[in-house]
């Protein structure tokens, strides 16, 4: 395969930005090689500078449910930017999006836009610390919430790819409000809140884990921190940034009929464009500004070419059964996976929620951090390369989710398990 162009936008970008990129994982560094540069893409597709084409399982990390460039989308922000890119003014578009979410997320009682799930997140735990006038939050080791400080405490996504200790230059001081249980034990959280009586505002999690690579919530695990927070007085608050409207139209809190108390949001309801958005119970919503003391505000907030991608991803997501369809295409994917690496002698772990997977190169259960650790990070990374030699562009770490779009064919979906049955026997041979 020819990356002679790529190697060489690579090699100008390390000059100019820190590792060549604007986001960490999209260097590689975790798989070897260098990043392919892309110029463009359509459907299932992705084109490379050298006009290599791959079927992509990346999807932007989670915001392509309906595949790049899907017709509606493009019609939608070009006719939005015709009408003028920004007004730093309210718009009938936020009503729209607003009401879309709204209808689907019954929880999720009044919503404020943002730019991104950082910053959803990281304005839901200041409403949740001025609601219950506490400081301290729990989070779940392996769980991502955005690069906020106090958030990047044992933080999945590019932080576990890189092997990264808690970031540097989050002060001791902001990550000591911070605490941290596994994944999945209940138990762990209910130790947490009595050695904290009355300091917990509030508990976040990934209510299906996705930035350690998949992790489904254990049954019971999401009904007991419902009563526990409850019981408590401590908000439950869910990152919905993956998950919504990619877990189902009612995203994970429909699938698991939990409730929670705040809602953040992201990828998706932005269709590809940068927006994020949190959400929940009215009382707790109305403390934000102008309504009530909770300071929070963005110039491009609500954005009109923003609003207009997610408007028309999600009216595109309301039409017929796409979950449905997702659903087959995601199930076929990962028992083909699967059989092949029966196949081929290597012990892995696969894990689905709908369209969201992640093969582990480990022969144990993942159910948490320590589990997903055992992963052989050498091996995912010799399957990537050899996937890639072939076509396929998977996630550049083991421990980052493969995502099914609306725009995978069946033949998308064959190859792909072709391409693995030839790639597997490799990742055995070389380990
Ligand atoms: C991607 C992600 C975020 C951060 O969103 P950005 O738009 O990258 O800031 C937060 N939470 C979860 C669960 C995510 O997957």
């Amino acid at each position: 395969m020819n990356t002679e162009r790529s190697a060489a936008l690579f090699a100008e970008a390390q000059r100019l930005l820190p590792g060549g990129v604007s986001s960490p994982v999209r260097a590689f560094r975790a798989v070897g090689g260098g990043p392919h540069f892309i110029s463009r893409a359509a459907g299932s597709r992705i084109v490379d500078a050298d006009g290599n084409e791959f079927i992509d399982y990346v999807g932007s990390w989670g915001p392509l449910i309906l595949g790049h460039a899907h017709p509606q989308v493009v019609a939608a922000v070009q006719e939005a930017a015709a009408r003028g890119t920004s007004y730093g003014a309210p718009t009938e578009l936020e009503v729209e999006l607003a009401r879309l979410i709204t209808a689907a997320l019954p929880s999720v009682e009044l919503v404020r836009f943002v730019n991104s799930g950082t910053e959803a997140t990281m304005s839901a735990l200041r409403v949740a610390r001025a609601f219950t006038v506490r400081d301290k939050i729990i989070k779940f080791e392996g769980c991502y919430h955005g690069h906020a400080d106090g958030l990047l405490v044992k933080a999945g996504s590019g932080v576990a790819t890189l092997g990264l200790p808690d970031s540097p230059g989050v002060p001791a001081s902001y990550a000591q409000h911070t605490l941290v249980a596994p994944y999945n034990d209940l138990a762990a959280v209910e130790r947490i809140f009595a050695a904290n009586p009355g300091q917990i505002a509030g508990v976040i999690l990934e209510p299906v884990a996705a930035n350690m690579g998949v992790v489904p919530p254990q049954p019971g695990f999401l009904e007991g921190l419902r009563r526990l927070t409850r019981d408590q007085g401590a908000l439950f608050i869910f990152d919905e940034v993956i998950t919504g409207f990619r877990m189902g139209w009612g995203g994970a809190q429909g699938l698991y009929g939990i409730t929670p108390d705040l809602t953040c949001l992201g990828k998706v309801i932005g269709g590809g464009l940068p927006v994020g958005a949190y959400g929940g119970r009215r009382d707790i919503m109305e403390l934000i500004a102008p309504l009530g003391p909770v300071y929070q505000a963005g110039t491009l907030s609500g954005n009109p070419l923003a609003m207009s991608a997610g408007i028309a991803t999600l009216r595109a997501l309301q039409s017929g059964a796409v979950y449905e369809q997702l659903e087959g295409l995601s199930a076929r994917l990962a028992d083909g996976l699967a059989a092949a690496a029966r196949a081929a002698g290597v012990p892995v772990t696969g894990n689905r929620v709908g369209s969201a997977m992640t093969l582990f190169f480990t022969d144990r259960p993942v159910t948490d951090w320590a589990s997903a650790s055992t992963a052989d990070r050498a091996a995912y990374g010799r399957f990537f390369r050899a996937m890639l030699e072939q076509g396929i562009y998977l996630a550049p770490s083991q421990f980052e989710a493969a995502f099914v779009s609306l725009a995978h064919t069946p033949a998308d979906i064959e190859a792909t398990v072709q391409a693995a049955e030839r790639a597997l026997p490799q990742v055995r041979v070389a380990s």
